[in-house]
């Protein structure tokens, strides 16, 4: 096993660790019997929202997102859409991954991403306009707020966010939404500002009938819930900066 550049490299993740142990033990032709050939192997699934048993499930890699689905037993109410790789994943429609399996590629096929191994089941009743902007919020105040995209340009669009969620945006504000998540897009130190991007704009392509209602003063959701989780008590930053980016 060569590192990056063919230098000694660390790996921190977890279940590449845990992974190399397993094929310490039993060798790699072991490792490789399993999942896809491509990817072989398996990967841990963060399974999440309108399932049964939600949870983290270890599967082999290829396997259908229908049977991940069954082994989280079924789905416990309608479907809006599904939220592939986490807050830097993007949203699909709830049919997108009816006939897709567990690899980058079938997924990237459907338009998400496996990220960081999520996938998570937006309960229909639920307001996604309110979840985009909730995680949206919450994600622009984790940084330290030193690169352009995180000082001014997340706070803004949870901002706009926060002005549609409340049915308050008029069309020019989301399109202010629009012209701002190209710009926070590959202009960070590292990739936290494009993978908000990626989920707010996948979020407002999937989610579009809902915004529609929005911007026209109303909501279809039938409940208050909130589904998506989000730490309690965290300052949000849009008052700090937000208004400051044009
Ligand atoms: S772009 Fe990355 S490095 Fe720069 S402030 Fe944001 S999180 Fe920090």
């Amino acid at each position: 096993m060569r590192g990056v550049n063919g230098r000694p490299t660390a790996v921190h993740n977890v279940e590449t660790l845990a992974h190399i142990g397993l094929i310490a033990r039993f060798g790699g032709d072991w490792f490789a019997s399993l999942g896809s050939p491509a990817a072989p192997g398996t990967s841990l699934v963060s399974v999440g929202g309108a399932v049964h048993s939600a949870g983290v499930i270890e599967i082999a890699t290829g396997t259908p997102i229908t049977e991940i689905i069954k082994r989280c037993n079924g789905f416990s109410s309608e479907v809006a859409a599904f939220l592939t790789g986490g807050y830097g994943g993007a949203w699909v429609a709830a049919t997108a991954l009816n006939s897709s399996s567990w690899t980058p590629e079938s997924i990237a096929e459907a338009g998400g991403v496996i990220g960081a191994g999520v996938l998570w089941a937006l309960d229909a009743r639920n307001c996604p306009i309110r979840e985009l902007e909730r995680v949206a919020t919450w994600m622009a105040g984790e940084s330290a707020g030193q690169c352009g995209p995180c000082r001014f340009g997340l706070p803004a669009i949870a901002s706009d966010l926060d002005l549609l969620s409340r049915h308050s945006a008029q069309v020019g504000d989301f399109h202010r939404i629009n012209g701002r998540l190209p710009l926070v897009t590959q202009r960070g130190g590292c990739k936290h500002p494009d993978g908000v991007a990626r989920f707010v704009s996948t979020g407002l392509h999937v989610f579009h009938e809902e915004v529609a209602h929005h911007l026209h003063g109303h909501c279809s959701a039938q409940s208050n819930a909130t589904s998506l989780p989000v730490p309690a008590g965290r300052k949000s930053p849009v008052s700090r900066t937000g208004k400051d980016f044009k």
